[in-house]
């Protein structure tokens, strides 16, 4: 940070040294810009919580889930995989059901038995989330399925996370293989178990309607799971990147090509790196759409989760028209902010007829004196009148005013960074450890629907003593916060705009588990699993070094992950940029969206 005063020549020095060396030494007092105003800063909310996109105790379970499914894999091939059919309960066969929801509707079916049953809700937030992008979402344990439930919804998504068979039985009622192979309704299957359905409803008839025969399918070839870290999706090139013995694997559908059987087709193809082997990733047939992988872990910018969040269209708003929007927003506004470089965004952004988002942390506050000369430092924005006037100028060229959190730290500890406005988590506690990875450590202790609408409160004070507008739409700093403030949020916005965390026990109605946690972020507006319409972030940010292991992101790779988002027929590229770097990097990111025929649009238009 150039304009910083207080950088001490002992603190330049352990910066150069540390750069030299090609890391980041970065701890109180030591900055690590020379040359350049680089600092690095931890933008990529979602990659904070671990490439795996879940929390550190899901992280593990999810090598313990891989291992378990192939060696159940393993079992079923050989036959000698016991599966115990689910009861039938009188419920399940005579439940009157509910009358046929409104408008597009989807219900989400998910496991929740087993070791690692949990998963399952993780994941079915996952879908009811972008379902949310559609309509209303029922999301239901598989288990609570009644006859007849697939045809109240306009589509259904099933998620098979729990490999029923062995010690676990079958939480599925036969009621729904019988009404998935009944029906006409698109059913999207992910995952385990489509060959308990099979058995079920009987291997002939499934092969009859849908041509592919999954008892005989399985997720390894020649005893392994290969190395797929491709997907091919409308000509877009997905990558796929899950480590090894974290791989469950993609399914390999034994398709049928004798005569009388359907054609299946191939929505999206995988291909293996070690040789070269294509094997779909995703088919559909008659009323059927199978997905191979639960893709919503190791999940990227440019990830194989973009054919899911396409293919959802195609069951509840087959009539969508093509269309590719983008958006902007301009990150981390402090009142310690450059009013100069504030007003050289407003004009380039302005000049180009872009409506864009300024993202505004009302208070700075440097509470250890790290950028001070350890004196304490705490400036809002009405004790910073150019700061607030440059504000003014960008919101009459073209800026709609969004808040970033009340100070955009925690307290007065390094959470994980410096304790300062901009560098640290404000709703969650965090912290490096010695590899250099930042670890979230879950909210603080005082964490609480009033804790967090008494920073919120704080944070709209503060905008209306400077003289602002009232901000309508909000950016969780560093995108992380418990559910609890995620709600408190809602309340107060019209919108957040962001990658969340979606916690255990917002599905189940069970407490919510703080330790079991799925990120995600979206190509479209949501309305997500906490009730609030989630506005779209999905390429990252511009970040020229790399920092606690995440690679430098340069405008060639916002592109990159731009261009790869056209698979969604009606998605957005959504970026954000910090404006003390130089305005090139983003004129750069921005003719190269547009060159691949995004359309700039304000934040209030992403949800529509
Ligand atoms: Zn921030």
């Amino acid at each position: 940070m150039r304009k910083r005063s207080g950088l001490s020549r002992v603190s330049l020095v352990l910066a150069l040294i540390a750069a030299l060396l090609g890391g980041f030494a970065l701890s109180a007092g030591a900055e690590t810009s020379i040359a350049a105003p680089v600092k690095p800063r931890p933008s990529y909310g979602l990659k904070g919580v671990g490439a795996a996109s879940v929390s550190g105790t899901a992280t593990n379970d999810l090598k313990a889930w891989a291992a378990a499914r192939l060696a159940n894999d393993v079992k079923r091939r050989s036959r000698t995989l016991a599966i115990t059919p689910a009861p039938v309960t009188k419920a399940a066969t005579t439940q009157a059901l509910a009358a046929p929801a409104p408008g597009t509707s989807a219900l989400v079916l998910y496991d929740t038995t087993g070791p690692y049953g949990y998963l399952g809700e993780l994941y079915a937030m996952a879908v009811a989330n972008l379902a949310g992008h559609f309509g209303t979402v029922t999301s239901k344990p598989v288990s609570a399925y009644t006859k007849g439930m697939v045809e109240q919804y306009t589509a259904t998504v099933y998620i098979g996370s729990t490999y029923y068979g062995g010690t676990v039985p079958d939480a599925i009622p036969a009621a729904f293989y019988q009404d998935v192979q009944a029906s006409s309704r698109p059913v999207t299957w992910i995952g385990d178990n489509i060959w308990s359905m099979a058995n079920t409803v009987g291997i002939p008839a499934f092969e009859q309607k849908y041509g592919w025969d999954p008892t005989n399918s399985y997720y390894e070839v020649g005893g392994s799971v290969g190395n797929i870290n491709q997907v091919t999706y409308k000509s877009q090139q997905l990558t796929r990147k899950i480590p090894t013995g974290y791989d469950g694997g993609v399914l390999h559908p034994a398709i049928l090509t004798g005569a009388g059987y359907p054609q299946v087709t191939q929505l999206a193809e995988a291909t293996d790196a070690n040789n070269g082997a294509t094997s779909p990733w995703a088919i559909r047939s008659g009323n059927l759409t199978y997905v191979g992988e639960i893709p919503f872990t190791y999940v990227s910018e440019s990830d194989r989760v973009i054919v899911f969040e396409d293919l959802l269209f195609d069951g509840l708003a087959p009539q969508t028209a093509e269309r590719h929007r983008a958006f902007v927003r301009l990150e981390d506004i402090s009142p310690k902010s450059d009013p100069t470089q504030l007003r050289t965004m407003a004009d380039y952004l302005y000049g180009q007829k872009i409506t864009y988002g300024i993202n505004v942390i009302p208070v700075y506050t440097d509470p250890k004196g790290v950028y001070n000369n350890g004196k304490a430092e705490t400036v809002s924005l009405a004790q910073a009148p150019q700061v607030v006037s440059a504000l003014k100028y960008m919101l009459s060229h073209g800026a709609v005013l969004m808040n970033h959190g009340f100070t955009h730290q925690y307290s007065n500890v390094n959470n994980p960074y410096t304790g300062v406005t901009g560098d640290d988590f404000e709703f969650f506690r965090a912290h490096v450890d010695a590899s250099d990875n930042v670890i979230y450590d879950g909210p603080p202790a005082e964490d609480s629907t009033v804790w967090a609408q008494s920073r919120v409160t704080s944070a709209l004070a503060a905008f209306t003593a400077a003289g602002l507008p009232k901000p309508t739409l909000w950016t969780t700093p560093h995108y992380a916060a418990s559910a609890a403030d995620y709600k408190v949020f809602g309340q107060n916005y019209s919108a957040r705009l962001e990658r969340s965390l979606y916690f255990a026990g917002t599905l189940s109605g069970q407490p919510v588990n703080a330790g079991r946690y799925i990120g995600q972020f979206f190509p479209y507006a949501v309305k997500d699993v906490y009730g609030t319409t989630v506005l779209p972030e999905n390429i990252g940010n511009y970040e020229p070094l790399p920092y606690n292991n995440h690679p430098a992101r340069l405008p060639a790779d916002l592109i990159a992950s731009a261009k790869v988002n056209l698979a969604v027929r009606d998605g957005v590229a959504s970026f954000f940029y910090h404006p003390y770097y130089d305005v090139a990097p983003l004129q750069q990111t921005v003719d190269g969206i547009r060159a691949l025929g995004y359309t700039f649009v304000g934040p209030t238009d992403l949800n529509q």
